[in-house]
């Protein structure tokens, strides 16, 4: 069952088109990360979403229902959504036991205020029940947000870069309680970050955006193992990048020539090495290390393929505490990406 779908939307500020025929489809109690670079277009697509926008082109489902096309326009507060910003949007003057029993809209005061302690429970927070929300921390006031936005269980949560004001220990734990909460309560969710590894952690599903329009579809790792360009394969990690033309089949590399999947013969092609494709192997290239880098978790390598001159990074796992002068560095092909120019 699909609880949000959009269909061809696009929409253009001042003759500027910022999104550009999208379509996405969310299912019930599915995490879909719309995911791109400052300003491809994923806050407007969301805002459509939710009627904050008024549509432009296209159509917007809810469970099934058109809520917005040509015809039609649902208001915000009858879409059945939760909505959750970067920006917490807490009433300064409500106790936080008030601001999340805001929203549920059945039951006396009473019931209401049970059903919101309840969600303050779910998300850690019920002892700051009676406090006011300028005495918690950013992480306490996003929890509420959360808890606020889903009291009323909502079909549908849309949440807009809301874990990029946390800083990063603390980002990471929200990120994953919010994640098994969202997952416990089956709420279909789409979230708009611009980073690669929030996407990669939180998604079901992930829908890459770049100038309005979406580039790739798919699994977190479909879209790290199988990205369909350049852009995809960059926007996830760093890459050592070469340029050269197939011959045979196959493109020319310094760990020797690297199969092209049918190009033709004298096509341009641009080949992208992952860091962590480059490790040390005892057949391997034979490389000069230029310097050696520790990032605590793995040693960023730099070096010398001797054969070609080509200038390289490698990823290695653990600490390289003293790094030899010359290394003999192997290619896992898995994370090499050829593309016709
Ligand atoms: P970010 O990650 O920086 O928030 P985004 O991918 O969410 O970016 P949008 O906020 O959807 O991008 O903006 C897409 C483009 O539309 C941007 O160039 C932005 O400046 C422009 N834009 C957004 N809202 C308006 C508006 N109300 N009027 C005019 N231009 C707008």
């Amino acid at each position: 069952m699909t609880s949000l779908s959009l269909r061809s939307i696009s929409h253009a500020f001042d003759d500027r088109k910022v999104v550009d025929d999208v379509s996405l489809d969310l299912g019930t109690g599915e995490i879909l990360c719309l995911l791109g670079p400052s300003g491809c277009g994923k806050t407007t697509t969301l805002r459509i979403a939710a009627g904050l926008e008024e549509l432009q082109h296209g159509t917007v489902f809810m469970d099934g229902q058109i809520v917005a096309d040509q015809n039609v326009l649902v208001p915000p507060e009858e879409r059945g959504v939760g909505l959750v910003f970067q920006d917490y949007a807490l009433f300064p003057h409500l106790k936080v036991i008030d601001n999340v029993a805001f929203g549920v809209e059945n039951g006396n005061t009473d019931a209401k205020r049970r059903r919101a302690m309840d969600m303050l429970e779910r998300v850690g927070m019920s002892h700051h029940a009676h406090d006011y929300p300028h005495m918690l921390s950013g992480g306490e006031q996003q929890r509420v947000a959360l808890a606020r936005a889903l009291a009323p269980e909502p079909g549908v949560m849309l949440m807009d870069e809301p874990f990029s004001g946390l800083d990063v220990r603390l980002r990471d734990r929200v990120r994953d309680d919010t994640l098994a909460l969202l997952k416990e309560m089956q709420t279909a969710t789409l979230l708009v970050t611009h980073d690669p590894e929030e996407a990669m952690r939180m998604a079901d599903h992930i829908a890459l955006m770049k100038d309005g329009r979406i580039v790739q579809q798919g699994t977190p790792v479909d879209l790290y193992n199988r990205p369909v360009d350049a852009f995809v394969t960059r926007f996830f990690s760093e890459t050592n990048e070469m340029s050269g033309k197939v011959s045979n089949g196959a493109a020319p590399s310094p760990f020797g020539d690297l199969p092209t999947n049918g190009l033709a013969d004298g096509t341009g092609v641009s080949i992208l090495i992952r860091p962590e494709a480059l490790s040390p192997k005892r057949d391997g290239a034979p490389t000069k290390i230029l310097s050696s880098r520790i990032l605590g978790a793995y040693t960023l390598v730099r070096f010398v393929v001797e054969s070609t001159g080509t200038e390289m990074t490698a990823r290695v796992p653990g600490v390289l505490e003293i790094a030899p002068e010359n290394i003999n560095v192997g290619l896992d092909r898995s994370q090499c990406f050829i593309f016709p120019h």
